[in-house]
């Protein structure tokens, strides 16, 4: 098989994800690889691919007990022979996994870095052929990325103990030149072809807020997402906020637990399991919580805390959507985070036993890390744009999917307000932090003002009108621009760089998208268009077949499969196939019971197919394709013969694709049929009371024979069925062409 086979036939994916491919051949070819690749963006795929194509077994060293189980329950679920030996085993499982390797049972062995120098591993790895090793977050093996692990260092010993030196292969997120080039010296990779992909992830819908009580505004959030069933993480900067706001969730009765490093690591186990078998969909966590945690349906990551630095913000919230899915990265911001994380920074400075310059340089480092991350939540700027611009890569002006895109806030010209701002830090000497120059402009009648004479100076209250939210966030954009330095220290000062001359002359125009002081528009989550009922149904049977095997429902599909399966609605195991990560061993598996959990949905709703909208039609394929398949359709339809029945629109549809031998999804087709039925008014959307909406017939639907039935179920309820007659099915087969002609221009 070749490897696009085989991703189809294992993994379920129809075409390989941006850099896997190239990273698969690379691999194939025999040379040492390494792939950075952002969290989330596929890159076991890239390992596991070649490792099924290759005589012998993968060794693929792990940081993160965690991690393996879910890597191996996944692969095992999808057909592959995996296993994982490390401390988690009993001497008896260590032994069987062992005695399977020697008689060539597995594909891939995933293993802790500690267990590469214990006797009996290498005694095995010396007797089994070794196909490659793979390292799995290679950063660990860098005193410069955030997770070192000094036992990634016995690596390279280890491939020079095996009779015949493997290819290596490396894999990491983290995207610093610094970390790369230690990775490949470290490892002691050979010419290795090395890849970055590109760090965005279009999934993901960024904002930061900056709410006056966060815990109010995060308990809105969550009641929205929990509405929905929608799980997440919500990452805290200290222990004792954890704790905090996890108690306020629970009481709340939201399914919350939490996650740090000061609980018993019994407790972190269980809390851990109860969020990826979503016994509990909320986890409250320190950055102590994360790494290794696959889960594939996190759809928000709430930061209730602003963290240290972009890389870790990037990571934490790049756990959310990772299987595609549209989701939220959120940050609430405040001012005092800055303070806390300029504290933190210092501490660590004052505990660091390393040489004082050393010490000294990291923690420069550090603050100016945090000040790049405080820009991040304060510049105003495409918040996708200033993430990829901060990892080196290029970005267009504005993405269209963070908070900053999405609000309805224009640029506006800021030059006077800056002057006057300039000017008062100016004339009050550059000793006063921003509270203070916001009071005197804004003429407050403070004592403190008067005690200090700052009552009159003269831009004491020129601007008396100007709310001091506004003041601040003009302030926070000249401090990103440069004109502004806010000194550091305990209480910071604001002073002015030398280029604020040129504003106060002047010479210079400023611009900012300053948010508005009226709650902003929000934005509509992004979630995908999907039968709520039809989901439902099938998230039940998921989490029963998961619960049969006791493993996270995500092995059994992703969500973002399900979803797949609500909009294409497979009922034949062909079909099925076609839905997006099911491969040949899930099919079998699992396709008898979810096609017949479709088919008995759509018997009982023939007419809530999912609602019709441009985006689902647009998703399906571009213009020019969408054209060239309706052309198709219309030229292959000759053959067609309606039925003498009265049928349902799902029969007429399937009837159309077989007669036309064309391989388009029958979903996308109905969707599209009915846009122009009630384009052309021969259908019409109703409300169907209680149930939302379902198509119905209008005055002209008779004209061409479309009819509804009211038809009862076994429970008892009604239904409307809206039916094709001959005549009905024959005017919509020779209208093919001209619905083609509408489908491409939507
Ligand atoms: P990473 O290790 O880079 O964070 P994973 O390997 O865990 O990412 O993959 C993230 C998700 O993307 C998984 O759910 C995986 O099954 C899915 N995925 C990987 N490759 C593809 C692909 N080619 N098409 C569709 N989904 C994919
Ligand atoms: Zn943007």
């Amino acid at each position: 098989m070749r490897h696009n086979e085989i991703l189809k036939q294992y993994f379920g994916y129809e075409s390989f994800r941006e850099g896997q491919e190239e990273l698969v051949t690379s691999i194939l070819s025999g040379r040492d690889t390494l792939g950075v690749m952002p969290t989330g963006a596929g890159k076991s795929v890239c390992y596991q691919v070649p490792a099924l194509m290759t005589e012998g077994i993968a060794i693929v060293i792990s940081p993160l007990i965690s991690l393996m189980q879910d890597q191996v329950g996944a692969l095992v679920q999808s057909g592959i022979r995996a296993a994982y030996i490390n401390s988690s085993l009993t001497q008896n499982q260590l032994y069987a996994v062992i005695r399977n390797a020697e008689a060539g049972v597995y594909k891939i062995i995933y293993v802790a870095p500690e267990r590469l120098d214990s006797e009996i591993f290498l005694n095995l790895a010396r007797r089994i052929k070794i196909s490659m090793i793979t390292v799995d977050e290679a950063h660990c093996i860098s005193q410069w990325g955030q997770d070192f692990r000094p036992s990634y260092l016995n690596i390279p010993k280890f491939a020079a103990e095996l009779p015949e030196r493997p290819v290596i292969t490396a894999f990491t997120a983290t995207a610093t030149e610094r970390v790369r080039e230690d990775i490949i010296r470290l490892l002691e990779l050979r010419d290795p072809f090395t890849l970055v992909t590109g760090f965005d992830r279009k999934n993901l819908y960024f904002e930061v807020r900056r709410p006056s009580d966060k815990a109010a505004d995060l308990k809105r959030l969550i009641t929205a997402y929990d509405k929905e069933g929608r799980s997440g993480i919500i990452y805290c900067s200290t222990r004792k906020t954890v704790e905090e706001v996890c108690e306020r969730l629970a009481r709340g009765g939201f399914p919350a637990t939490r996650y740090h490093a000061g609980l018993s690591e019994e407790e972190r186990r269980a809390n851990q399991e109860d969020f990826i078998y979503d016994r509990k969909r909320i986890m409250v966590a320190t950055n102590a919580f994360g790494m290794g945690i696959d889960k594939s349906n996190v759809t928000f990551v709430i930061h209730y805390n602003m963290p240290k630095d972009v890389e870790s913000y990037y990571q934490e919230a790049g756990r959310a959507g990772r299987d595609g899915s549209p989701s939220d990265c959120i940050l609430l911001y405040s001012g005092r985070d800055v303070v806390t994380g300029e504290f933190l920074i210092n501490k660590s400075f004052e505990e660091s036993e390393l040489p004082p310059e050393i010490a000294e340089e990291t923690r420069r480092r550090d603050l100016k890390r945090l000040r790049d991350m405080t820009f991040y939540c304060t510049c105003g700027d495409c918040l996708r744009g200033y993430i990829l611009r901060y990892f080196g890569e290029k970005a267009p002006m504005e993405c269209g999917c963070c908070s900053v895109c999405c609000s309805d806030s224009e640029e506006v010209d800021i030059t006077v307000e800056a002057q006057k701002i300039l000017s008062c830090i100016y004339r009050a000497g550059q000793r006063y932090g921003v509270k203070t120059i916001c009071d005197i402009l804004r003429g407050s009648e403070s004592e403190k003002l008067s005690r200090s004479g700052l009552d009159r100076i003269s831009t004491y209250g020129i601007m008396a009108d100007t709310s001091e939210k506004r003041i601040r966030h003009i302030e926070e954009r000249l401090e990103n621009m440069g004109y502004v330095i806010r000194t550091e220290g305990e209480y910071p000062v604001l002073k002015l760089d030398n280029s604020a001359l040129e504003v106060l002359r002047g010479n210079v125009t400023l611009k900012a998208r300053i948010p508005e002081d009226a709650v902003k528009k929000k934005k509509e989550t992004l979630v995908y268009e999907r039968d709520p009922k039809l989901m439902d149904i099938l998230k039940k049977l998921r989490q029963k077949k998961a619960s049969i095997q006791s493993v996270p429902a995500y092995f059994i599909f992703t969500d973002a499969s399900l979803a797949d399966m609500c909009e294409k609605r497979p009922v034949t195991p062909e079909e099925f196939l076609n839905i997006s990560g099911v491969g040949g061993a899930k099919l079998e598996r699992y396709g008898a019971d979810f096609i017949k959990a479709i088919k008995d949905y759509c018997e009982g709703n023939p007419t809530a197919a999912p609602t019709v909208s441009k985006a689902s039609v647009n998703r399906m394929k571009t213009p020019v394709e969408r054209e060239k398949a309706f052309a198709e359709l219309e030229k292959g339809i000759g053959d067609f013969s309606p039925s003498e029945e009265n049928v349902h629109i799902t029969a007429l549809i399937s009837s159309i694709i077989t007669a036309a031998g064309v391989n388009v999804s029958a979903a996308n087709l109905r969707t599209v049929v009915y846009e122009w039925l009630i384009s052309e008014g021969y259908l019409q959307i109703c409300s169907d009371g209680d149930d939302g909406t379902r198509k119905g017939i209008t005055p002209r639907s008779a004209e061409i024979g479309i009819f509804e039935e009211e038809v009862t179920a076994s429970s008892g309820k009604k239904y409307t069925h809206v039916l094709y007659s001959t005549q009905a099915q024959r005017f919509i087969a020779d209208n093919l062409g001209n619905i083609g002609r509408m489908a491409a221009h939507l």
